[in-house]
C-alpha cells in the first residue's frame, strides 16, 4: 500500500497512490557546473525525476543556485551536519533538502531550518542508515537492527512533527536487504508520510544491480515506497534504467516496451541475443510504453510460449516468423527483417 499522505517537489508528486517515482544521485561534484548540468541531461533522458545532489558546504551553494536554474530535473540537497548549509541550499532555490535533523546544531538552530523550508514549500527528507546506528539504539531494540533503523528515523521524524513540519520523505537504508526491508515495514506500517526506498553499498555491476533489485522488489511487492533508488558503483544513468526494469518486472510501471525473450536452446533457429540487439536498433527502448515485443528462438515453442506479447519474432528454418498475441502473421529472412518490424509494429504504432 502506498503511503496516505504525498508530498510535491517541483511539481512532481511523491507518495500518495502517485507511480513510484525513480531517483538518482549525481556523482559529478558541484564546483563542475557545466558537468552537473549534463548529467542532468543523461539522467533525464533515462527518466529520472528526481536527484540528489551533495552540497558539502554553503561556499558551494551559489553553484547549486545555478543548476537549480539550469536543469528542469527536480533535485534535492544532500547536506550532513550544519544547518547554515541547509539554509543555504533553501536560500539557493532546491526544491528539498536531505537533512540529518538530530545533527542540526541544537533545536534552535532545526527550527530556522524548518522554518525556511516552511517558507519556501520545500520538502526534507529525513533517514538513517545502518552504518551509523549506535550501541544505545542497538540495545533498545534488543540488537534487532531493522527496529533499530525504523527507531532511528522516529527520532528525527518526531524532531520535525514537533515543529509542526509534515512536508516529509522518510527512509531507512541499509547494505542489508533484511534490516532494509523490516525497518520499512515498520516505518511504512507506522506513518502516513511517502518512504524513499534502495539498498545502500548494494556494489557495482551484475551483483549491485541484484542486490538492489532484490531489496527494492521485496518492499514494492509488500506495497512499500513510494520513490526508489538504486545505488550502484556506476553511472546515475544506469541506476535510473535499473530503477526502471524493476518497476516493469513487477507490473507497477513501464517506459518503454518491454521484452520477452527466451534463454535459447539447441532447438533455435536465430542467435536470441542478436536479434534483440537488432530490434532495439529499430524500435528504441525508451519508445512503445506498453508494448510487449518477444524474440524466440524457435517457431516450435516460440509463438505459444509469448502469446502473451503484443507482437513477436521467432526463428525459423531460413528466417523468421512474425506473430501477433500468438497468431501468425507473416514469415521472413533475416534481410526483411527490419522492413517487417517496422511494418507490422507502425500498424498499431505510429511514433516510430
Ligand atoms: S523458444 Fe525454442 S529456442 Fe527458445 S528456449 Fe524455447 S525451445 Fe529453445
Amino acid at each position: 500500500m502506498a503511503s496516505i499522505k504525498s508530498v510535491r517537489i517541483k511539481g512532481l508528486e511523491i507518495g500518495g497512490g502517485a507511480p513510484v517515482r525513480v531517483e538518482s544521485m549525481l556523482k559529478t561534484r558541484l564546483e563542475d557546473i557545466s558537468g552537473c548540468v549534463s548529467e542532468c541531461g543523461l539522467l533525464l533522458k533515462a527518466g529520472c525525476e528526481l536527484a540528489r545532489v551533495a552540497l558539502p558546504d554553503a561556499s558551494l551553494a551559489p553553484a547549486l543556485a545555478e543548476l537549480v536554474k539550469s536543469t528542469d530535473l527536480p533535485l534535492m540537497a544532500d547536506i550532513h551536519f550544519n544547518h547554515r548549509t541547509a539554509l543555504a541550499a533553501l536560500s539557493a532555490g532546491v526544491p528539498a533538502i536531505r537533512i540529518n535533523p538530530g545533527n542540526m546544531s541544537g533545536s534552535a538552530a532545526l527550527a530556522e531550518v524548518i522554518s525556511a523550508a516552511k517558507e519556501k514549500g520545500a520538502v526534507i527528507r529525513i533517514g538513517a542508515n545502518g552504518g551509523s546506528l549506535n550501541n544505545a539504539q542497538l540495545a533498545s531494540a534488543n540488537g534487532d537492527r531493522g527496529a533499530a533503523l525504523a527507531s532511528a528515523v522516529e527520532e528525527q521524524l518526531a524532531l520535525l512533527l514537533k515543529n509542526g513540519f509534515e512536508n516529509i520523505i522518510i527512509s531507512a537504508k541499509s547494505s542489508s536487504i533484511a534490516e532494509t526491508l523490516r525497518a520499512n515495514a515498520l516505518l511504512s506500517e507506522r506513518y502516513p508520510f511517502p518512504v524513499h526506498i534502495g539498498i545502500t553499498e548494494a556494489g557495482c555491476g551484475n551483483s549491485g544491480i541484484v542486490k538492489g533489485a532484490a531489496g527494492i522488489a521485496l518492499m514494492l511487492s509488500q506495497g512499500i515506497g513510494d520513490t526508489l533508488r538504486v545505488s550502484l558503483t556506476g553511472s546515475a544513468a544506469e541506476e535510473v534504467k535499473t530503477g526502471y526494469s524493476i518497476l516493469s518486472a513487477l507490473m507497477l510501471r513501464h517506459r518503454g516496451w518491454q521484452l520477452v525473450s527466451c534463454p535459447g536452446c539447441g532447438r533455435r533457429r536465430i542467435e536470441v541475443a542478436e536479434l534483440v540487439d537488432k530490434l532495439r536498433g529499430i524500435v528504441p527502448p525508451e519508445a512503445c510504453t506498453g508494448l510487449t515485443i518477444a524474440v524466440m528462438g524457435c517457431e516450435v515453442n516460440g509463438p505459444k510460449e509469448a502469446a502473451h506479447a503484443d507482437f513477436g519474432i521467432a526463428g525459423s528454418p531460413g528466417g523468421f516468423i512474425f506473430f501477433r498475441k500468438g497468431s501468425f502473421v507473416c514469415r521472413g529472412t533475416m534481410d526483411t527483417f527490419e522492413e517487417t518490424v517496422r511494418r507490422e509494429i507502425l500498424r498499431v504504432n505510429h511514433n516510430i
